[in-house]
């Protein structure tokens, strides 16, 4: 599971460490009241279609051919693929198609609205919930993390994005432990359900076996 949550957030990772060495550009608002105050004005290495195509292809060669797992290397690379595509469904436009092609950019535009993003985005979340059929403090893990960057998505609710205003670094750095939080929190009341599930396959093996073994 570890290898998923991570993969699903790669080309974030990468945005982080672009931006904290200054190779992609954030700049804000004087006035930081919500996200769309934040504009995410150059991010073609982490965040283009080709190099997402580039990355998810480099984590299929590496784990399929290289470590030989090839359903793991095509989970991952879904996985990573997977990050640019939630991204398109939200962002402004500000996603190139490569690195040296500077338009068009593309975004459904969703977070030019923030409220209604964090409404999208927070039952995207319980929808997952229910497709993955995780348990309660799995459900209550996804809402609180959601809650938590309310007032990044409201822009009449104070919180500390205000002292985010001209700092583009720290943003990055925020996200950064953002989604590190968010990863450990998922990953954490995730576990007993992916633990339950596999017990359940054991089980599901095991009684198969004898059966095959009559034959
Ligand atoms: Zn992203």
């Amino acid at each position: 599971m570890i290898p998923v949550l991570l993969s699903v957030q790669l080309v974030e990772f990468i945005w982080v460490a672009l931006n904290l060495v200054g190779i992609e550009i954030t700049t804000t608002e004087p006035q930081l009241r919500a996200l769309n105050d934040i504009h995410l004005a150059h991010m073609p290495y982490s965040h283009s279609i080709a190099a997402t195509a580039v990355l998810a292809f480099a984590v299929w060669a590496v784990v399929a051919k290289l470590l030989n797992k090839p359903a793991w290397g095509l989970a991952l690379a879904v996985a990573v693929s997977s990050h640019i595509i939630l991204d398109l469904a939200t962002h402004v436009p500000d996603i190139a198609i490569a690195p040296g092609i500077e338009a068009p950019k593309f975004g459904s535009g969703l977070y030019a609205v923030p409220l209604l993003a964090f409404i999208v985005e927070t039952t995207y979340g319980v929808w997952c919930w229910w497709m993955f059929r995780g348990s309660k403090a799995l459900l209550a893990a996804i809402v609180v993390l959601n809650l938590a960057a309310l007032s990044f998505y409201a822009p009449l609710i104070p919180g500390p994005e205000h002292l985010l205003a001209g700092h583009p670094k720290i943003f990055a750095a925020a996200i950064g432990v953002h989604i590190i939080v968010g990863l450990v929190g998922v990953g954490f009341f995730a576990r007993s359900h992916w633990g339950s599930s596999a017990t359940e396959a054991q089980q599901r093996a095991a009684a198969v076996r004898p059966r095959a073994a009559r034959r």
